[in-house]
């Protein structure tokens, strides 16, 4: 995703320090830490981190899915994570709050070892710029895990081997991104580390959670602000010829944000994207506080 290196990392004792977790922790052997990345837009008040709330529900909720032991509810969490944001001086961030283990005995069982929370703040500066060329993805020979071998919801740094796996095959083959498929049915799951979307008469269409994908935060702020605007949207079972007809495809994350598809393997999708682009310019006006603003999703970072 390119970010710039001059992050700052908060400890859970409030230190602010550079990155020094012990080689040895399992967390760093096996993966096992659970995280969140959050925007902090710049809005007419100031800083304030975009749906804070839901991705900390959601931090709280991989932990519990995987078992892990740890003392953190969501106040705690949320004055974290804000007290981070704020201690970064930045206007614009990427904060990541991650709970993990640095515990040196490589137990895998999660719920005997203490887990603790970690933020670390990057400059948001460097993101995928607005000029940048629509996306071209492929279709991964790498499916996403079944959710009888891990479960989809829990966004675990373990977890992105699988996403690693898709996006270096598909760099390796000269596309931007790749499309990966739920193991079972073989149906449209979603990108490397992102949701998809499809447009086709003017309905809004996003794959059912039934399918193995994480719930995206954007993807339930870009159905949300839809169904505001009057589009009709259904989140269904989408196969991979819905995609490769479609009037237009569009990716969505919170780094990534809104991604327009140009093309999916060899096949090029219509270049014109009014429902990506009406969605685009909503997404920035909820994000930037200018709209959408009754449904609490900024919560601000004052000093
Ligand atoms: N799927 C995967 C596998 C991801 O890593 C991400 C990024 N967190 C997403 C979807 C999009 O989720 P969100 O909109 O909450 O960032």
């Amino acid at each position: 995703m390119g970010m710039a290196s001059a992050s700052v990392l908060t400890f859970w004792d409030g230190s602010v320090s550079e990155r020094r977790i012990p080689f040895g922790g399992s967390s760093m052997q096996h993966g096992t830490a659970v995280f969140e990345g959050i925007r902090c837009y710049l809005t007419q008040d100031g800083p304030a981190l975009f749906r804070l709330e839901e991705h900390l529900t959601r931090l709280l909720r991989s932990a519990a899915l995987l078992g892990m032991a740890h003392d953190y509810g969501i106040e705690r969490l949320e004055a974290d994570v804000l007290a981070a944001a704020a201690a970064s001086g930045l206007p614009r961030c990427y904060v990541r709050p991650a709970l993990f283990t640095a515990d040196p005995i490589l137990s895998i069982d999660l719920s005997g070892t203490p887990f603790t929370l970690a933020v670390e703040v990057w400059p948001a500066t460097s993101f995928r710029p607005p000029t940048a060329p629509p996306a071209r993805l492929m279709i991964s020979t790498w499916r996403r895990p079944s959710p009888a071998t891990f479960p989809p919801g829990a966004k675990a740094t373990g977890m992105y081997v699988v996403s690693a796996l898709a996006r270096t095959e598909a760099a390796k083959a000269g596309y931007d991104d790749a499309i990966q498929l739920d193991p079972e049915s073989g149906r449209v799951a979603e990108a490397s580390v992102a949701n998809v979307f499809l447009v086709r008469g003017g309905r809004l269409i996003t794959p059912w959670l039934t399918d193995s994908l994480l719930p995206g935060i954007t993807r339930d702020t870009v159905l949300v602000i839809a169904r505001k605007i009057g589009m009709p949207t259904v989140e269904e079972p989408v196969e991979v010829r819905d995609l490769l007809t479609a009037d237009e495809v569009f990716l969505t994350g919170t780094a990534s944000e809104l991604v327009p598809v140009a093309s999916i393997g060899d096949h090029d999708l219509p270049a014109c994207r009014p429902v990506f682009d009406t969605l685009s310019r909503a997404f920035r006006q909820a994000t930037t506080g200018l709209d959408f603003t009754g449904l609490g999703w900024l919560t601000p970072v004052r000093d």
